[in-house]
């Protein structure tokens, strides 16, 4: 499957780890959008949240563990902002689920 995050996952392509399990894989945004900007993704290939299926609850629940561990370890103690880009008019632009665990300065609402 010509996928960029499975290609991250399978360490055919580079990337900045900062986490890793059996079932998920965090590592640097490429372009970032906040002093922290972490990608955290399912290793199995799942296109959106929008394509999660009953059976997928608890890794859903496990991406956002994970999400709270790594803000924790990575001390953002002051906040920090989790997101979930789903479909076209979401602003998803890689298909394979990600959450972007975002902070290192103040975040404002709306966001765009
Ligand atoms: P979204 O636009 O919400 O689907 O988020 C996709 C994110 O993936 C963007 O923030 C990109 O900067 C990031 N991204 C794309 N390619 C890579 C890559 N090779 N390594 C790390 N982050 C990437
Ligand atoms: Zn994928």
């Amino acid at each position: 499957m010509d996928c960029i995050f499975c290609k991250i996952v399978a360490g055919q392509i580079p990337a900045k780890k900062v986490y890793e399990d059996d079932s998920v894989f965090a590592f640097h945004d490429i372009d970032p959008k906040a002093p922290k900007h972490i990608l955290v993704i399912p290793k199995k290939h799942l296109a959106s949240l929008a394509d999660a299926a009953p059976g997928d609850e608890a890794l859903l629940g496990h991406l956002l563990a994970t999400a709270a561990a790594i803000a924790r370890e990575l001390g953002l103690g002051k906040g920090y902002r989790v997101v979930i880009s789903t479909g076209p008019e979401g602003g998803q632009t890689v298909d394979h689920l990600h959450l972007h665990l975002l902070g290192g300065r103040q975040m404002h609402w709306p966001p765009g």
